[in-house]
């Protein structure tokens, strides 16, 4: 073979069944040859990856980079650069920023920003909200990776869509073969609660606990799940926190329902004892629930009830963060730069296997997303794309180096031990011992014709 870009030599390949001892080749972006070190062609570049663990680029289908319209808060130049920090080679961007991506005309406009910031791979959500029933094909065609429905309140009022408009819709994504990512909170009884609470004078943030109780979470799956078997549209559920999501989640699996489901690390590492020391800066939405919940999060993980493990980042300045009354406070936080070494952390305590996590942060996503195989495995043809881990890394969550404009985490101080060491998107070296480089051009990725994009399981 002629000289190729770059090779990765005496690394073990992460695969979600196995480890191979074995070497990489890239040539224009691709991977040209998995061999062993003696018969790999020359390169321009060599990383020596003795020690260390190569995983296909990890996915995050569940990022809010704010931009257009948010952007003192994060921009899709910060927040890329902050993914490329924390490991992930491509996230997939929520649409409730400003105009949130609810026509093709506001698609265009994040495309145009999207193009000319991003220094790794991203995929865009179209929203699914009141009203746009209209533009639910045109959004397709204009090369979104799916779609995000709010079934609760959420930055930037984009309100649910009634229930008839979401049934039409949830039909026109099931003949587009796209799937729906939904936030699902009942809105109706959150805001009675909220109301109820604030009345009763309740500032502080276990507050926020207990206006969302896990059946404001129930109540929502099994009407996404319902509607999502009446249309046969391929559902996602985003951010399951609870064990009654769980349940019903798991029960519709069992009906071989396409349905994917997804988590978050503060659901599996925090709980509610956690509100009296982290306070207002873990509030988000889900909130965090109980030990009881957290507990069935991990089993869900390890029965396949739950598919994906994303960040949910959600940057806001420390401002909006830490008003003197908790329903004040903005919800959610930065969480691109702590989602891998957390994780990571759980596969030395034995939580979850290396295997596993590959399933989590790439294979299923890329599966479930329709973006299989040019993400989400290494194979020869694919993109080349790699985290390269070092699993004896040891260090703690110090937010003041965030390369996200949010420099605050509820994470800080968190002992970790296991971190990502380069972050290669399609052969360019984006960080490289936690230097990242910004002159990297990332890609928008669309759903692939022919993929397998059916419910894993
Ligand atoms: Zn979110």
């Amino acid at each position: 073979m002629t000289q190729v870009d770059l090779t990765i030599k005496n690394g073990s390949i992460v695969t979600p069944t196995s480890l191979v001892p074995a070497g990489i080749a890239v040539k224009a972006g691709r991977i040209v040859a998995i061999a062993s070190n003696a018969n790999l062609p020359d390169s321009s570049r060599a990383i020596d990856a003795a020690g260390l663990f190569v995983f296909p680029g990890i996915i995050d289908v569940h990022v809010h980079l704010r931009d257009p319209g948010y952007t003192y808060k994060e921009d899709f130049k910060s927040g890329t650069l902050a993914a490329a920090a924390g490991g992930i080679t491509c996230v997939f961007d929520m649409p409730n920023n400003h105009p949130p991506v609810r026509d093709v005309t506001a698609l265009k406009d994040k495309i145009d920003v999207a193009e000319a910031k991003a220094v790794i791979d991203y995929g865009l959500y179209g929203l699914l909200t009141d009203g746009n029933l209209r533009d639910v094909k045109a959004l397709a065609r204009a090369g979104v990776i799916g779609y995000k429905c709010f079934m609760g309140e959420t930055l930037g009022k984009v309100g649910p869509p009634s229930d008839g408009e979401m049934l039409d819709e949830f039909a026109e994504v099931a003949a587009l073969d796209l799937r729906v990512s939904v936030h699902a909170e009942n809105d109706p009884i959150l805001q009675y609660r909220v109301d109820k609470l604030r009345k009763q004078g309740r500032g502080d943030a276990y507050a926020h606990f207990e206006s969302r109780p896990q059946i404001v979470e129930e109540e929502a799956v099994n009407r996404a799940i319902l509607y999502a078997r009446e249309t046969n549209c391929k559902l996602h559920v985003a951010h399951l926190s609870s064990v009654q999501g769980v349940d019903v989640v798991r029960k519709a699996k069992q009906g071989r329902q396409p349905i994917t489901a997804e988590t978050e690390p503060h659901y599996l590492l925090l709980d509610g004892k956690d509100y009296a020391k982290i306070g207002r800066l873990m509030k988000v939405n889900p909130s965090v629930k109980t030990e009881i919940d957290r507990a069935s999060l991990w089993n869900a993980i390890n029965d396949g009830t739950i598919d994906m493990i994303a960040s949910d980042h959600a940057p806001q300045t420390l401002e909006e963060k830490t008003k003197p009354m908790i329903f004040d406070c903005m919800s959610g936080f930065p969480g691109l730069e702590t989602s891998v070494p957390l994780m990571l952390t759980q596969v030395r305590r034995g939580l979850v296997s290396l295997s596993k996590y590959v399933q989590l942060t790439s294979e299923n996503p890329a599966i479930a997303w329709g973006i299989y195989p040019q993400k989400g495995c290494i194979a020869v043809g694919s993109d080349a794309d790699f985290t390269i881990i070092d699993l004896k890394m040891r260090g703690k969550i110090e937010p003041a180096k965030f390369l996200s404009k949010a420099k605050w985490s509820p994470f800080e101080n968190f002992e970790f031990e296991g971190a990502p060491v380069y972050t290669i998107v399609r052969g360019n070296v984006v960080m490289d011992h936690g230097f990242v480089d910004s002159e990297v051009k990332g890609k928008m990725i669309r759903p692939l014709a022919d993929s397998q994009n059916t419910g894993t399981s």
